[in-house]
This record gives C-alpha cells, sequence and structure tokens, in this order.
C-alpha cells in the first residue's frame, strides 16, 4: 500500500502546528484509531464522536511540547489532555503510562489530508452552492481515519451515534469483547 512520507497538522488558529511521519510500511494506516463517545472525550472536544489516532511520539515533529502555546490538562491522575491555549483547539489524548505514544485528535489533521487538494479550476455552481472537485487520490482520509474500534458505546445517542459500522466496546476495551449494532439491543 503507497503512504504519504507525512501528514500535517495544527490548531485552528495557526500557533501549534506539527508533522506526522511514516518511515516505515508497517506505519501505514495507523492501527489506534478508534472513537470514543466517553463524556470526558466529548467534553474536551466538544464533539459527540471524538476520534482519536495513536502514533509513535518520535514521528511527530517538533514536539508538541515544544510549543509555548501547547497546554495540557491533567483529565485523570493517568491521563492528560492538550489543546492550543490561544484558540482552544482540543489536540491530543496522551495516557502517563504511554509517555512514547500520543493520540492525536483527526480533527486536527490539515484539511488537504484528509480531503485532498481542491481543484479550483474545475469548480462549478449550481442552485445548491459551489462545488470544488478534489483531485481523486491527493488525501489520505480514507485510509487515515477508517475508525478500528469505538468505545464507551454505552453513550450512543439513539438515532444520533449508533449507527456506524464496526466493532463497539462497552467501556474501554481492554479484556472486552466486541459487538455490532447497537448498544441497546444487546441481551442481558
Ligand atoms: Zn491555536
Ligand atoms: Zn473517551
Amino acid at each position: 500500500m503507497s503512504r504519504p512520507d507525512s501528514i500535517s497538522g495544527g490548531c485552528l488558529c495557526g500557533a501549534v502546528r506539527f508533522t506526522i511521519s511514516f518511515p516505515k510500511a508497517e506505519d501505514w494506516p495507523p492501527k489506534g484509531n478508534g472513537i470514543c463517545q466517553c463524556t470526558m472525550c466529548r467534553k474536551h472536544s466538544g464533539s459527540l464522536l471524538p476520534q482519536n489516532c495513536s502514533f509513535p511520539k518520535s514521528h511527530i515533529t517538533p514536539p508538541l511540547d515544544s510549543n509555548p502555546t501547547f497546554k495540557r490538562y491533567a483529565s485523570t491522575p493517568s491521563a492528560h489532555r492538550g489543546f492550543c491555549s490561544t484558540c482552544g483547539s482540543a489536540l491530543t489524548f496522551q495516557y502517563a503510562k504511554e509517555p512514547d505514544v500520543i493520540e492525536i485528535n483527526l480533527g486536527a489533521i490539515d484539511e488537504e489530508v484528509l480531503c485532498g487538494k481542491k481543484d479550483e479550476a474545475k469548480a462549478w455552481e449550481d442552485e445548491y452552492g459551489i462545488h470544488v472537485p478534489r483531485i481523486r487520490g491527493s488525501g489520505w482520509g480514507k485510509e487515515l481515519c477508517y475508525p478500528q474500534y469505538h468505545i464507551f458505546a454505552e453513550n450512543e445517542i439513539p438515532g444520533v451515534t449508533d449507527g456506524f459500522e464496526g466493532s463497539k466496546y462497552l467501556q474501554d476495551r481492554v479484556e472486552r469483547k466486541a459487538f455490532a449494532g447497537t448498544a441497546v439491543d444487546l441481551n442481558k
């Protein structure tokens, strides 16, 4: 599978910028990728479906902590969440026991990486608005963002956040079985 040398991301105001590299074939696509519906992830991100992906900290440059506007909030004694103190963008999740791994909030990845480059020359307008096609194959969103798991599925909102394919878990994944469907349909 082809892979990018690196992808870029950052916060809303641009004060925090970073690059994630994929030096080896096994680095792509990234595997620790999931959607978490726990209340802490929701509160921190402001999203109903927060999605993070883990990367080796050594593959992220410059180190996030080297940026003076990057701050951390200890959401529990065992984990902290990173954000930009200028614009408030929620950026990371990290377990204290895993100092070499950091989870990046996938919404912080740059648009061209997620969606592909815009082909402005082929733009057209109709009653729905302006359509700007993307250059096929110029983005990495599908490989990068397909969620491998959904956790804290007990917090699904029926009819709103329960309609997703893929393995689901109640609480975290540790030593628990995955299921499909909706949490409310699990049998007693
Ligand atoms: Zn910012
Ligand atoms: Zn969570």
